[in-house]
């Protein structure tokens, strides 16, 4: 039964291929706003498929249903789908509700019938319960090295001349789980995160409840240096 992994190249989907090792990593090209930047960055072991989306791309990047459709191509490529999910993600398509229906809907549709014989597909996200820190942290206990990790995941919503900006939600959240397991990499991320992110946290407004902690803890630990 064949692994496959929905591959971005991201931190997550960088972090669960070294510890899972799937047969396939499978990148699908939604022809969304990142999509270039993504592919330009993907090693030769990466499968790229094609389905444009772009069309229902919203404003704020969401497409809808999006991990729906990549598990339907991704079945193309194995039984046991992996989606790269950790337990900040909060849309309803990388739960664990989605993971159970998902499985039962693709299980279903690959009933024996005239075309196929039977298959079972499954959908998971184990790696929701945990949070980017413990899964860098987990990573590092099946002997992976953080200067690899940190090098080789690219996240950046809005890279500056190819490079990450460390200012945009995806890398501040790379820089809290790096300086949470003892990799303080010198950028501007933890004075961003001190400027825009503490106060909302003071106030109680700071919707990732799971990263709080992480967040206050890597900022204390990193405060004399600010
Ligand atoms: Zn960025």
């Amino acid at each position: 039964m064949s692994k496959v992994l929905l591959y971005s190249g991201g931190m997550d989907s960088w972090l669960i291929s070294k510890i899972i090792n799937p047969d396939v990593k499978l990148y699908v090209n939604l022809h969304s706003r990142y999509s270039q930047a993504e592919i330009s960055r993907l090693g030769a072991d990466v499968v790229v498929e094609d389905l444009d989306l772009s069309k229902w791309e919203r404003e704020d990047s969401i497409i809808p249903l999006r991990n729906l459709y990549l598990c339907a191509v991704a079945s193309n490529y194995g039984n046991e789908i992996y989606l790269g999910a950790t337990q900040g993600d909060r849309v309803l398509d990388k739960s664990f509700k989605f993971a159970d229906l998902a499985t039962a809907m693709l299980s279903f549709l690959y009933k024996k019938q005239h075309w196929t014989e039977e298959r079972h597909v499954t959908v998971n996200v184990d790696f929701k319960r945990y949070t980017k820190s413990q899964l860098l942290a987990l990573y590092l206990d099946n002997s992976g090295t953080i200067k690899e990790a940190f090098d080789n995941s690219f996240s950046c919503y809005s890279p500056v001349n190819g490079e990450e900006c460390w200012e945009c939600k995806a890398c501040l959240r790379k820089w809290v789980a790096f300086a949470n397991n003892g990799y303080f990499h010198t950028c501007q991320a933890p004075f961003v995160i001190k400027k825009e992110i503490l106060p909302l946290i003071e106030k109680g407004v700071y919707d990732r409840k799971a990263e709080v902690f992480e967040i206050v803890k890597s900022i204390n630990d990193f405060n004399n240096l600010l």
